[in-house]
């Protein structure tokens, strides 16, 4: 799969090396143009999208119910890429795609905007956007990376970012107000999603317990049963919408509840809906400690 995905990249490659010489003169943006904002997957693209306000368009590349941790990139990526002013990514190589598809772009004057840029990672666990401090950073680095290459509409970035920050302030004051009585509370996941957040709110993630998509198999059974056994875990979260029959099956023979934890890689476009999925998430870990 990915060999041919690359082969289509590469034929994208010449075919824009070829457009290049002839639009090259009509395509340089004038000063007044608006901005081209790509961005990477949904986090970024709410975060990006809320910086930058309604007036604005940004894409997105990886639609949202695509698996984003295996992405492969398409020649619309390519295209979409090759025409952009600014591309917002998570860093920390989550986007693993990015590289030769930035590379096929051949594009000179893109501004690649790290979110995660000052951000220390936990074993280079790309989800940082899970904590809504580190998620506030995220916002500063690409509210500053936008001024930088746009400095014409600072203060309306200023704005929009104050706003969306003081929510996630917000949102930050409710989770540790409401995780605080469960110091001890341990969680076994099957998505290696939380440790960012876990490591705020001083809960544990204690095992991820990685699990084919498809069916589990008698190995994978056992891993989660020795799991929960081992650290006397409270909670199974598994994923929101897949189809969780044998995680069900499992977590009753365990005696614990399956809950739905959400990762954020796909939802709604609308930038608030990171705040509604969080306080699902918030209201989902605090059941599961109680
Ligand atoms: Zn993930």
């Amino acid at each position: 799969m990915r060999r041919q995905n690359l082969a289509i990249a590469g034929l994208m490659l010449l075919a824009l090396t070829g457009c290049n010489q002839s639009y090259s003169q009509v395509q340089q943006p004038s000063p007044t143009a608006k901005l081209k904002v790509v961005t990477t997957f949904l986090p970024m693209y709410w975060f990006t999208k809320a910086v930058v306000g309604e007036e604005q368009p940004v894409e997105l590349l990886i639609p949202p119910g695509t698996e984003v941790h295996d992405y492969q990139a398409t020649p619309a990526n390519v295209s979409a890429i090759a025409k952009a002013n600014i591309l917002v990514k998570n860093g920390i190589n989550f986007e693993e795609f990015l590289e030769g598809t930035v590379k096929s772009a051949q594009n000179s004057q893109l501004k690649e905007i790290n979110a995660s840029a000052n951000i220390k990672s936990l074993a280079g666990n790309p989800h940082v956007w899970l904590d809504p401090v580190l998620a506030k950073q995220q916002v500063i680095n690409i509210r500053d990376g936008l001024i930088a290459t746009n400095p014409e509409k600072k203060a309306t970035y200023q704005a929009n970012a104050t706003t969306y920050i003081q929510k996630l302030e917000k949102l930050d004051a409710e989770y540790k107000q409401r995780l605080q009585n469960y110091p001890n509370c341990t969680f076994i996941s099957f998505h290696d999603a939380y440790p960012y957040l876990a490591n705020r709110y001083r809960i544990k993630q204690v095992a991820v317990v990685e699990i084919p998509e498809d069916q589990l198999s008698p190995t994978d059974v056992q891993k989660a049963i020795n799991a929960v056994k081992q650290y006397k875990a409270k909670a199974i979260f598994g994923e929101p919408g897949v189809d969780n029959k044998l995680l069900k099956a499992l977590s009753q023979d365990l005696n614990l509840t399956l809950q739905p934890l959400d990762s954020l890689e796909s939802g709604a476009l609308d930038p608030q809906h990171y705040f509604t999925a969080m306080r699902e998430n918030l209201k989902v870990i605090e059941n599961a400690c109680k």
